[in-house]
């Protein structure tokens, strides 16, 4: 394949904008090479600038779950952009999304849509920490809910010791208030509760977490942070930017059958468009100016082509309830086929899926954390990412990323996505 006119592109892209990219994990950085331009998109498919077609397993880092140009969404955000595109004031399309919401998912009575799953994660911990009259928050390792300050804390020994940011810009102050828990591990959060008795405001996790490549919740690990949480005053936040209208219609509350207290939404429910939310029970949720003191607002929030948008999506996953079994029937069989081409050729792997999320990890033992994450073969990553790049078969270029199937990927894409990987695993 060739990429010239994306070179050309990426050359041009980094004299105007920082790294070429306005979002750090476009760029190619942890596999080297130029990342490539996409001119268009149609179900399952990217074309690039240079005529390069590619079967998607980023799909815009989760968000088409029914493909690219899905046309109900199309025609919506068409529609509605002949009637004007921002006004300012409530639009009955707002109710609309919103009763929509709150029928298909458990446990929440209200929602607020925002314009990223950044700002409603943000919003969240603003409205537990007001609702709760405490400051400090847990997250885990390898979790990521945005970039808000509170949020840019990792791993690593001096974050976890000295509260050190590991982004510059954070400041101390904001580190301080973030406590890092182990995935998987109850004891390490009840020890923190522990040592902050009184203090703690809200704990957010990634139900299954995305974003160190796909690790779901051990045994009933969702359900004992439920019952820590209670026992502590501690809001439950559940962030489902990723596994919202994901894995379930209901989510990963549905799936694994625990209420959190308030809930973060993104990807899916803009259909493509820039779209976050945040909901709860009432008791929370009229906590939020204008009824409540805690502050939250956005000129766009509510726009209308993303709500249009946003409502057909949901739409189309309530009405059809069979897209998940789809989903996790297609990409069941992906796993397995990815497992029989990697055996048979002596590869050391791990894969961990939960319906439509899956990752493919180079190392021999239970990925579980952000520790045995960050244990993969990162060479390795590199040949496979870019031997099925080669093969017009387009994955994260990161291996701490999830792949996201879609529903618009036919079993023929699946088995030419197992036979590329068979003949890249001859290359590692
Ligand atoms: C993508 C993501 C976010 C951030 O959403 P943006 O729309 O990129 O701001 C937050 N939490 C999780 C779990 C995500 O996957």
């Amino acid at each position: 394949m060739l990429y010239k006119r994306s070179s050309e592109l990426f050359v041009e892209a980094n004299k105007v904008i920082p790294g070429g990219v306005n979002s750090p994990v476009r760029a190619f950085k942890a596999v080297g090479g130029t990342p490539i331009f996409i001119k268009e998109a149609k179900g399952p498919y990217l074309f690039d600038e240079d005529g390069n077609k590619y079967i998607d397993y980023i799909n815009s880092w989760g968000p088409m779950i029914l493909g690219h140009a899905y046309e109900p969404v199309v025609n919506a955000v068409i529609d509605r952009a002949k009637k004007g595109t921002s006004f300012g004031t409530p639009t009955a399309l707002e109710t609309q999304i919103a009763e929509l919401a709150v029928a298909m998912v458990p446990n929440i009575d209200k929602i607020r849509f925002v314009s990223s799953g950044t700002e409603a994660c943000m919003s969240a911990i603003r409205l537990a920490r007001g609702f709760t009259k405490k400051e400090k928050i847990i997250k885990f390792s390898g979790c990521y809910h945005g970039h808000s300050d509170s949020f840019l804390i990792a791993a690593g020994s001096g974050a976890i010791t000295f509260g050190i940011p590991n982004s510059p810009g954070v400041t101390s102050g904001t580190a301080k208030d973030t406590l890092l828990a182990k995935f998987n591990d109850i004891e390490n959060v009840k020890a923190l509760f522990e040592s902050n008795k009184n203090e703690i405001a809200a704990l957010i996790i990634e139900p299954v977490a995305g974003n160190m490549g796909c690790v779901p919740p051990q045994n009933e690990f969702l359900s004992q942070l439920r019952q820590v949480c209670t026992e502590n005053n501690c809001l439950l936040v559940f962030d489902e930017v990723m596994t919202g209208f994901r894995l379930a219609k209901g989510g990963a509350q549905e799936l694994y059958n625990v209420k959190a207290d308030i809930v973060c939404y993104g990807k899916v429910i803009g259909g493509g468009l820039p779209v976050g939310a945040f909901a709860a029970r009432e008791e929370i949720m009229n906590y939020l100016s204008p009824l409540g003191p805690v502050y939250q607002a956005g000129t766009l929030s509510g726009n209308p082509l993303a709500m249009a948008a946003g409502y057909e999506m949901l739409k189309a996953l309530n009405t059809d309830a069979a897209i998940f079994d789809r989903l996790d029937e297609k990409t069941a069989y992906l796993e397995k086929g990815i497992r029989s081409v990697l055996s048979a050729k002596n590869i050391i792997y791990t894969i961990n899926r939960v319906g439509s999320m899956i990752s493919v990890h180079f190392d021999e033992g239970a990925v579980c954390d952000f520790e045995t994450a960050k244990n993969g073969d990162n060479d390795t990553f590199k040949k496979f990412f870019h031997g099925l790049l080669k093969r017009g078969v387009y994955i994260a270029p990161s291996a701490y990323e999830t792949w996201f199937i879609t529903d618009a990927l036919t079993y023929e894409d699946l088995d030419y996505t197992i036979k590329a990987i068979d003949e890249v695993a001859d290359e590692l």
